[in-house]
């Protein structure tokens, strides 16, 4: 502590204590030498992994890749059971990460970092948190996490509900659900998972789903000692491929277009694949062109539609859950979920065609008169994605601008990593990153930042910036990949479609992690191009 009680100095303060901020933290302050302090508002550590608990939450990276690749000790000490890791097995490893480079000291837990100034005299941030303590860095890394914020829709009636209602999101530590009368509202990637969980666990289920999901099976199961000790020997190899790689999930992407085969081997491939598992292994791993050509596409999700058919058993629940729009959202991946409404204490509420007029003190109305009578109300209804984490913060950078001002048409970066007018601001995960298995484009994120900010700390720099021009560019170069894609075409989180008002927007970097590497990588060899520094009182363009 310096100057006055309230006031610290640090080096750089970083926001957030998920995967992102605990690496940030890491390279800052054990590696480049910098004092550093990292906030979250959380109880612990872990992000994501802290805040989701609901019943069936894991990843759908397979476990060998979602994890850190930066250290090989580390690599080789961690061992894991199942091909998919559960959410406490992520949290435990996120807490022997932060154990084993000692980084708990320099985590302020339970506080949440309200402003960030920009302070143009000096050259500093000023930074605020909830506690109402001020701390002023020269270097600030956003963490905030791209799913982090909730969305919780306002439904009529939501406060007067009598039961437990709460968000997949910020699932309490202590609740039961078993044997109790359940709802769930959305079916993405989280409601899906907790679909398959809780089924089996509650009285009864009432599913109310808005829009239908292709979903194809994980391939979870327990992985031996022998295949865990064999990966880890193939590390080498495996990391080279994720990060030359384009969705970076640990698995090779098809070459072959779908419609340069007959129509019996694009079956066999799309059968054999269904068999092994995997979401992103379907919809990237069979064919090349299912996220991109028209025709691909409909195969892709012919073929599921097929599966839904066969499976599920009451004619009209099958109809319901059959989606007949274009297979372009985050591909989802589950353990049984179609054959969960196979089950007599599972119902599906098509809101759709039937939709919710209000929430109850003890259940959900739809427009057909039908109280669902209800203990418990999941919001399995997603995240102000992306940028949610900073429109709600009190960002401002020079001339006072504030974030929302400065992302009026949306949210836009340099690189995913930097944004105009917000000198020394680096962003983990900001818009217009990378859209892959995160853990590997989180690291290639904070190692360019850590030689950036090195770089800049070795020539004196006092602050250093993108260009307008640098960041129009680059925000034009990701619209025009993801044109190429039939993302866009597609409602959902990925343009910021799920969140009423939101500016539908391009806010990823379609193109993989290998292109994005070499992107970065040529930058930083241009001397930082597209940046500009200020040493003391000169500007320099490096
Ligand atoms: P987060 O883990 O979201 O951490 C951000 C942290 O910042 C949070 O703890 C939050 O509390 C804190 N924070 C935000 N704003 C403030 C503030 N103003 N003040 C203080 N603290 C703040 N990705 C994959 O690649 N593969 C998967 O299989 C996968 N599965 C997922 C499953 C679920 C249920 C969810 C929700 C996401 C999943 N993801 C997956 C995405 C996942 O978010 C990333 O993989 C990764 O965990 C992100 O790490 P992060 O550190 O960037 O962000
Ligand atoms: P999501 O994909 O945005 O899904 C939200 C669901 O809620 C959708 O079904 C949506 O319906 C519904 N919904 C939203 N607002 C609604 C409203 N007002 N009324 C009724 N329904 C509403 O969110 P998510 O499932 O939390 O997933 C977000 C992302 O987190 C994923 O894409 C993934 O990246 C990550 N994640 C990954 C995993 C995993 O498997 N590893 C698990 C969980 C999350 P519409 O589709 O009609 O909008």
């Amino acid at each position: 502590m310096s100057g006055e009680d309230t006031t610290t100095d640090l080096d750089a303060v970083v926001v957030g204590a998920g995967f992102g901020g605990i690496y940030m933290l890491h390279k800052l302050r054990n590696e480049l030498g910098l004092t550093v302090r990292a906030f979250d508002w959380a109880g612990g550590i872990g992000g994501t992994w802290y805040w989701n608990r609901y019943p069936g939450a894991k990843s759908d990276t397979e476990s060998f890749v979602y994890r850190y690749s930066f250290d090989k000790e580390l690599l080789a000490e961690w061992d894991w059971a199942t091909r998919y890791l559960d959410q406490p097995g992520i949290l435990a490893y996120l807490e022997h990460v932060v154990q084993r480079y000692d980084l708990a000291r320099d985590i302020q837990l339970n506080t949440g970092v309200e402003s960030a100034v920009f302070d143009e005299a000096r050259n500093i941030w000023r930074i605020g948190t909830d506690a109402g303590e001020t701390f002023t860095a020269r270097y600030l890394v956003t963490a905030l996490g791209l799913l982090s914020r909730t969305n919780l829709p306002d439904i009529p009636g939501r406060d007067s509900f009598a039961g437990d209602l709460l968000h997949t999101g910020a699932w309490p530590q202590d609740l039961d659900i078993t044997g109790k009368r359940v709802g769930v509202i959305g079916t993405g990637s989280t409601g899906t998972q907790f679909i398959c969980a809780a089924a089996p666990q509650v009285q009864h289920l009432a599913v109310f789903q808005r829009s239908a999901q292709y979903s194809v099976p994980s391939g979870n199961g327990p992985v031996s000692p022998a295949d865990v000790a064999s990966a880890k020997e193939d590390f080498d190899r495996t990391w080279e491929q994720v990060r030359s790689s384009v969705v970076a999930f640990g698995f090779a992407e098809s070459d072959v277009p779908a419609m340069s085969v007959s129509a019996e081997e694009r079956r066999r491939v799309f059968q054999e694949n269904w068999d092994i598992g995997n979401g992103f292994r379907f919809m990237f791993g069979t064919f090349c062109d299912i996220a991109t050509d028209p025709e691909a596409n409909a195969a892709a999700a012919d073929f599921i539609r097929s599966k839904i058919a066969e499976i599920v058993e009451d004619p009209e629940t099958a109809r319901a859950l059959t989606p007949t729009d274009l297979y372009a959202k985050r591909p989802l991946c589950n353990e049984g979920y179609y054959e969960s409404y196979n089950r007599d204490n599972v119902s599906l509420v098509d809101i759709k065609a039937n939709p919710i007029t209000e929430i109850t003190p003890s259940g959900v109305r739809t427009a057909d008169g039908v109280e669902h009578e209800l203990d418990v109300l999941v919001f399995a209804t997603g995240f102000d994605a992306v940028d949610g984490g900073y429109t709600r913060m009190d960002l401002r950078g020079r001339g006072g601008v504030h974030i929302n001002e400065h992302w009026s048409d949306g949210p836009t970066s340099y690189l995913g990593v930097s944004t105009a007018g917000f000198p020394n601001m680096f962003m983990i995960l900001g818009p217009n990153g990378p859209f892959t298995n995160l853990p590997p484009s989180i690291e290639t994120q904070v190692d360019w930042i850590g030689g950036l900010i090195e770089d800049a700390e070795r020539a004196g720099a006092v602050t250093i910036e993108p260009t307008t021009e640098a960041e129009v560019a680059w925000t034009r170069t990701c619209q025009e990949i993801a044109d190429m894609t039939l993302f866009p075409k597609a409602e959902s989180w990925i343009f910021g479609a799920n969140i009423p008002g939101k500016t539908n927007t391009v806010m990823f970097y379609m193109a993989g992690l290998g292109a994005y590497r070499q992107k970065l990588s040529e930058v930083a060899g241009e001397g930082y191009a597209g940046f500009f520094r200020h040493s003391r009182d000169l500007a320099e363009q490096p």
